[in-house]
């Protein structure tokens, strides 16, 4: 009886002291949620959330994506067909790695690759390989299409180019890691893409990779829609 006592104290000091300390100066802005995304953040719990509220705020999503490397314009939102639409988009026409091909997306889509190179993408390589990643390789981000193909259902996220399928990367010593051929491999290769589809779980809502099923056996999809997955 006397533990359950000292548990309420605990908590009900410990309450006050956790609503309180976020507003402190020194307190980390990474892990304070109402403190916008910097890009220097290194992703946590907070980070997709933080992400998802870009959405609704293009100057914000673009003031984020100028702290990037990405070279990028702004597209003006226009619907390209029954649920289908490019809103708080962007046209990414340069980085520091190469995406292959250039691509259309929506302004969190970019933001969220953004972090992923700079905090998944490249110390996996530096640790897996000792090179950089030089370039992402896809198979697209913009398709006016419901989900997988299907004459009925939802749209995908694709229709509003808020998802990508990203199929391989180069890197800086000449070598290039394919999902289709290295997914499942035990050696660095395997290592380095079990790295990087973890880590793109704490930056987009939704992650599919081949363990999910066969129509993602070739790449990862990854996009910023309402729905959490890490597959
Ligand atoms: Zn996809």
């Amino acid at each position: 009886m006397k533990r359950r006592w000292a548990a309420l104290l605990v908590l009900l000091l410990a309450v006050p002291v956790f609503a309180v300390l976020p507003f402190h100066p020194d307190f980390p802005a990474a892990w304070t949620p109402w403190a916008p995304l910097r890009l220097s953040d290194k992703p946590n719990f907070l980070t997709a959330y933080k992400i998802s509220r870009l959405r609704k705020d293009p100057r914000l999503c673009r003031a984020v994506l100028a702290q990037t490397d990405l070279v990028f314009t702004p597209v003006p939102d226009h619907r390209t067909g029954p649920g289908c639409a490019f809103q708080n988009a962007v046209r990414v026409t340069g980085a520091d790695i190469r995406f292959m091909p250039g691509f259309t997306a929506s302004c969190p889509l970019a933001v969220s690759l953004a972090m992923l190179e700079r905090h998944v993408l490249q110390p996996a390589a530096q640790r897996e390989f000792g090179a950089k990643v030089t370039a992402l390789e896809h198979v697209g981000t913009y398709a006016c299409r419901n989900l997988y193909n299907r004459q009925q259902g939802r749209r995908s996220e694709h229709a509003t180019a808020n998802a990508i399928d990203v199929t391989a990367f180069r890197l800086s010593n000449g070598g290039r890691i394919e999902i289709t051929r290295d997914w499942g491999d035990h050696g660095a290769a395997g290592r380095f893409l079990l790295t990087v589809h973890d880590g793109a779980c704490d930056l987009f809502d939704t992650v599919l990779g081949p363990d999910f099923n066969a129509a993602h056996r070739t790449h990862f999809h990854m996009d910023m829609g309402r729905f959490w997955a890490c597959r």
